[in-house]
């Protein structure tokens, strides 16, 4: 068993692979209307609960890849010579996921 587990953000009794959890959300959100989620900032593919979102930043495994200064690029700063390549790859993770939610 090499893949990764993971817990639905909307229902802990839900175990499913990593990969699958972004289509399994999907389907969570038809079925949980009422419970909104939002995306943790270092990781569009983690999605918690908006009154999760304190506790899940203290532990987010993936907050350290992210230094403070790239969030002035979705502000009035720009620092273009700075972008490094790797954020681009989550840009367009982010992209395809926004993709996935708008088919549902
Ligand atoms: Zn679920
Ligand atoms: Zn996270």
């Amino acid at each position: 068993m090499s893949a990764e587990m993971c817990i639905c953000p909307y229902n802990k009794s839900h175990v499913v692979t990593r990969l699958r959890l972004p289509y399994h959300i999907i389907k969570c959100k038809a079925r949980y209307p009422d419970i909104q989620l939002i995306h943790c900032p270092y990781n569009a593919t983690h999605m918690v609960k908006k009154e999760s979102m304190v506790d899940h930043l203290k532990e987010c495994p993936d907050k350290v890849l992210i230094e403070p200064w790239k969030y002035n690029l979705n502000g009035t700063q720009q620092h273009g010579d700075l972008i490094p390549t790797t954020f681009n790859d989550e840009e367009s993770v982010q992209n395809n996921y926004d993709d996935d939610d708008g088919w549902n």
